[in-house]
């Protein structure tokens, strides 16, 4: 059995604690490495030489860094196909949505490459007689990342690049469910050319995320996963004085307007319900179907339901992949069986659906007539079940969404660009789809949401990541005016 094992200095290190957990092929449900989880000491020791990293790193040039930054991006696309095949082996992801995956980190990379833009500071000249005051980024240190188990590529490579390219160097702590795709992707870094100890991994659970969010050296800590953990690291990180961004879970409501184009509603309920067996931060789990388009609308995504095909992702005929762990598929089939016994309609029932192997799978699941007291619609699920609530009117669900404890994202499927104008404005979340059901920002943009789903104030990547990586600086200088200078210099006098 293989042992994955922590990168820490470049090198492999090998897991001194004795302690280990095993990772599975969901679509198998076989176990097929052991991942060594680190102590204290061997976190210590990753600090460190982080610490030792910064010193130099921080000093290198603008354009070594960006240098490094191309050659590491030409690296992950020249490896998209090996960390794509990871994600599937231990996520059971899809390949097509793992090659995205891949694809939407690589924009991460892209964007820190123009870091120099976004490092520019602002000057104004003589702010006063022989005075200019001007401002600068610079970097905070060692920072950390702890990031979860449904993106392992994506979500690391929404934090590593804007990190390095502003000068800090970085901790990432994969999650211990799928972390060979995240140990490659740090293992290109070294490839590329970045300096030992720039970016070090190290595996591990809650002994790893203490550590690193009560040790001195550690100046900011990104974190992105469930909104009790992110609740917990924000609040232990702060105060601890760090700087934190910690993004947590979601329940994002689509809503359907009567105008609406329902095949294109019923296609993207489909997709973003679904794909990825529901487990994206970023899924539909509520359909909002405002007045007559309910009948049509859940005729519509049931028909298409039908031809769902599930499967081991490897199989290029798979749309849609196992659940992460048995526990994940037994907690999601026990929230169908508790919204069947609180009066949901069961549309489609996943738990009818039968496989023959042992991998984690679940069918998907079309629940109708579901109210808000319903665990299926408090709840994030977090695998394939929609949920449909009916209203009577556009306000009716504006309001869902503003009493929702999340706000990450919410969609709007209408014809009317009034009332899709209208909603920008007022739904209360931090990304909003029209027409789109999953609005996740391009990397030249920032991703987060608002309320349970952001905890913080600085959303993750793009101009908002490089704010968060950096601390401004402003200096106000005042040189003489050479013409009163004691060497004569040849200027002339001013009056
Ligand atoms: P999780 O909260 O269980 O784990 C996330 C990370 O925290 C992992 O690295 C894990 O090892 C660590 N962790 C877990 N328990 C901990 C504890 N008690 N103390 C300290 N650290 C701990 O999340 P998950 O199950 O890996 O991921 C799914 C969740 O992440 C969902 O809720 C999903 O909505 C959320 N998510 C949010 C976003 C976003 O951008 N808002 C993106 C992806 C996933």
């Amino acid at each position: 059995m293989t042992t994955i094992n922590h990168l820490i200095d470049g090198i492999e290190s090998v897991g001194t604690s004795g302690i280990s957990k095993p990772v599975f092929n969901p679509a198998t449900g076989e176990q097929t490495a052991e991942l060594a989880m680190a102590n204290v000491a061997e976190i210590d020791a990753a600090i460190a030489s982080s610490q030792a990293a910064f010193e130099q790193w921080r000093h290198t040039s603008l354009a070594r860094r960006i240098k490094l930054m191309h050659a590491y991006r030409n690296l992950v696309e020249a490896n998209a196909d090996e960390i794509a095949r990871r994600l599937t082996a231990e996520h059971g992801k899809v390949t097509s949505d793992a090659q995205g995956e891949v694809a939407r980190g690589i924009e991460n990379i892209e964007y820190a490459c123009g870091i120099a833009e976004m490092l520019k500071g602002d000057y104004n000249e003589s702010a006063s007689t022989g005075v200019d005051v001007y401002s600068v980024r610079q970097p905070l240190g060692v920072v950390a990342g702890i990031t979860p188990f449904n993106f392992p590529a994506m979500v690391p490579l929404w934090m590593i690049p804007n990190a390095l390219a502003t000068g800090n160097t970085f901790i990432l702590k994969p999650s211990e469910r799928d972390p060979s795709a995240p140990m490659l992707i740090a293992e290109l870094a070294q490839q590329a050319g970045f300096p030992p100890g720039v970016l070090n991994v190290i595996n591990g659970d809650k002994v790893a995320v203490d550590r690193l969010m009560e040790h001195p050296d550690v100046k900011a800590v990104s974190f992105v996963g469930s909104s009790p953990i992110a609740k917990y690291v924000y609040e232990t990180s702060s105060s601890h004085g760090k700087r934190v961004q910690a993004l947590g879970g979601a329940k994002n409501h689509m809503i359907v307007l009567p105008d609406a184009d329902i095949d294109l509603a019923a296609d993207s309920a489909v997709s973003a319900a679904y794909g990825s067996a529901g487990e994206r931060c970023m899924a539909i789990s509520v359909v909002v179907a405002v007045g007559e388009v309910a009948d049509p609308l859940v005729e519509a995504i049931k028909t298409r339901m039908q031809n769902l095909v599930i499967g081991d992702g490897t199989d290029p005929a798979s749309e849609m992949g196992p659940l992460i762990t048995a526990e994940a598929r037994d907690r999601v089939a026990r929230y169908i069986g508790e919204g069947a016994a609180a009066g949901a309609t069961v549309v489609v029932d996943g738990r009818a659906a039968s496989f023959d192997n042992d991998g984690f799978f679940l069918g998907v699941t079309l629940l109708d007539h579901v109210t808000t007291e319903m665990s299926v619609y408090t709840d994030e699920i977090f695998g394939p079940v929609l949920c449909v609530v009916r209203v009577d009117s556009y306000q009716d669900g504006v309001d869902l969404i503003s009493n929702s404890p999340w706000g990450n994202g919410a969609a709007i499927f209408t014809r009317d660009g009034g009332a899709a104008r209208r909603f920008q404005t007022d739904a209360d979340a931090g990304m909003v789809g029209i027409n789109v059901p999953i609005p996740v920002p391009v990397g030249y943009h920032s991703f987060g949401g608002w309320k349970d789903s952001l905890y913080g104030d600085t959303t993750m990547y793009g101009p908002e990541g490089v704010r968060f990586y950096t601390k401004a600086k402003v200096i106000t200088s005042r040189w003489p005016d050479p013409a009163t200078s004691a060497v004569d210099l040849g200027f002339p006098q001013n009056d």
